[in-house]
Parts: structure tokens; sequence; C-alpha cells
């Protein structure tokens, strides 16, 4: 039996790395969706759409196909948007400090939540978030909720981002996380929020080994 596993919490929490850690141990599908919302973010700022405007949006979004390509290897998956491989540009600064906005569009939650409800047909996906076990998948069989101490969050991204980008300051990375956590816990359309079935897993003094056994624990428990 294979089952949904949703995975939600604040900006840098360590979701994507549980959820592909988890996918890759289980044999499931990963499926980032904030990657979605960045490669929609990338659209819209090449081609010069007004997120705030509703025509402009609605014109533009059926001309973005969003795919993911997988590394069977590592377990990674990059971004493919219209054909173009864009995992590295929309982990971008620009990007990171437009996507809450344009994440906060209905329109543009719409088209998104469709794809990824579309992908949890195929059951074994472990797919992570904001609203995912809230919006997307509310009967999903296994709901976490990922939290970490605000610290430990913005140092965890900061020896992410330094190495694409020497330049980045701390401060650079505490002001983004605050504000697109702002924003997410705020907009009108399915503001990040536990799920209420979700349980609550506060990674900040746990190693990404530990994290895995105990959440595989719960998977098992699912299982039973
Ligand atoms: O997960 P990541 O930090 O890459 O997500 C980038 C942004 O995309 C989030 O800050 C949030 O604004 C938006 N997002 C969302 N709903 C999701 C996943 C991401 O609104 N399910």
């Amino acid at each position: 039996r294979k089952i949904i596993i949703t995975i939600d919490g604040y900006s840098s929490c360590g979701k994507s790395t549980l959820a592909k850690q988890l996918a890759k141990e289980l044999n499931y599908v990963f499926v980032d969706s904030g990657a979605m919302y960045r490669a929609i973010t990338l659209y819209f700022l090449r081609n010069h759409i007004d997120w705030n405007m509703t025509e402009e949006v609605v014109g533009a979004l059926p001309n973005i196909t969003l795919d993911f390509a997988y590394n069977d290897l590592d377990g990674t998956s990059d971004m493919i948007m219209n054909d173009e491989n864009v995992e590295m540009l929309i982990r971008e600064m620009l990007v990171s400090e437009n996507v809450s906005e344009v994440a906060a569009v209905k329109e543009v939650r719409a088209f998104a939540v469709a794809q990824q409800q579309q992908m949890g047909l195929k059951k074994g996906i472990v797919m992570d978030g904001r609203d995912i076990g809230t919006t997307v998948f509310p009967n999903a069989e296994l709901k976490i909720f990922v939290t970490a101490d605000p610290a430990v969050r913005v140092e965890r991204r900061y020896r992410e981002l330094f190495l694409k980008n020497p330049h980045i300051t701390i401060e650079e990375i505490r002001d983004n996380l605050e504000m697109r956590d702002y924003i997410d816990s705020n907009r009108e359309v399915s503001p990040l929020r536990k799920a209420e079935d979700a349980i609550v897993l506060d990674n900040s003094n746990l190693t990404k080994e530990e994290q895995l056994t105990k959440v595989l624990g719960w998977v098992k428990e699912k299982l039973n």
C-alpha cells in the first residue's frame, strides 16, 4: 500500500530535505510545490506580467508548463518550465523576494493546486509546501508540520545559499524568511497553517538522520 505524505511549515525548516529523503527511502515521488510557485514567479518577472492585474495573470498562466525532472542517483528534482531547466534560476534572491506575493494570487494558486492534485492521483507521493495538508490533500494519510528555531533556520539557509552566492548576508536572508513567513501566513487564500491532524516535528535539535528515522517510524505506524 502506498500513501500520500504532506510536509508543510515555515520557510527553510528543512521540508524539502526531509521530503526528498523520505521519497528516496520509500520509493515514492517527491514534489517540491514551492518550486512551482517560484517558476511561475520567474515567468512573470521575465515577461513583465503584473501579478496584481487579474487579466494579465489569467492571460499568462496558460502559457506556462511545469514539469519535474528527477535524478534517481541523488533523489533530487529539477524544475522544468516550458522545456527549460530553471532549477538554479528559481533559487535566486529576486525570485525569493517576489514569490510570496505571486503565491498569494488566487488564480495562481488554483493553477498550481490543480496540477498538484493531479500528481496525487498516483499514490506514493511526498509533497512539501505550505498548504498541502490543509488544501491540496486534506485527506492525506500522514501530515507533518515542520518547525525549527528562527535562528537555526537562518543559519541553515545561509550555509546553503553562501555556496552559490558568497555576497549574500545573514541580514538579507533573515529579512527574506521573515517577510515570506508573514505574507504566507496572512494571505487570504489558504494561508500557511498547521492542519488539525498534522504531527508537529521540531527539528531544531535533530540531525537529518534522526529526523528521518523518526518520520519513517510514523510512516510504518500509518501503514499498519
Ligand atoms: O518552499 P519554498 O520556500 O521554495 O516556497 C517558496 C514560496 O512559495 C513560499 O514562501 C510561499 O510563498 C510559496 N508556496 C506556497 N504554497 C506552497 C509552497 C510554496 O504558497 N504549497
